[in-house]
């Protein structure tokens, strides 16, 4: 089970890029694992609705810098998401589109949870490269239960 390690082939452009204007040019995503809450195996993150397992802290990534994104979707629903590199107890389903992508470059599809189908978040994707972004309010920690 190795982790998907995904980063961007323009990383240095991005990083100076960044330094200079603050603000994330909109043609380069980096993606990069990120080992945020120092939790042990056995820790799962899960379906708040099912308690299906979802996924793991070990999964967590950042996307342009940043584990959690907010998005207001053309509906006018904003949505919290955070960014794992694999979510196996999501259903991913749909055509892939570039509709509305939050991620420039990247096509989603919708994915629910395998245990209950509620609608969980969005499966991004291009060339080689995919993730997750869930949404942060759907899911809950083990840890929290104990
Ligand atoms: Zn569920």
């Amino acid at each position: 089970m190795a982790d998907i390690h995904i980063t961007s082939r323009v990383r240095g452009s991005f990083l100076c890029a960044l330094k200079s204007s603050k603000k994330s040019p909109s043609s380069h995503i980096e993606i990069k694992t990120e080992k945020k809450f120092g939790l042990g195996e056995n820790h799962f993150i899960v379906c708040r609705n099912c308690g299906n397992r979802i996924t793991t802290p070990e999964r967590i990534i950042s996307v342009n810098g940043e584990h959690a994104h907010t998005f207001t979707n053309p509906e006018g629903f904003t949505y919290d998401i955070g960014c794992f590199s694999v979510a196996e107890g999501c259903d991913v389903y749909g055509e892939p589109t570039r509709e509305h992508t939050w991620f420039h470059g990247f096509t989603w599809r919708f994915c629910v949870c395998s245990g209950c189908l509620m609608h969980l978040g969005w499966n991004y994707e291009r060339e080689g490269e995919s993730f997750f972004g869930l949404i942060l309010d759907l899911l809950a920690d083990t840890s929290a239960t104990h």
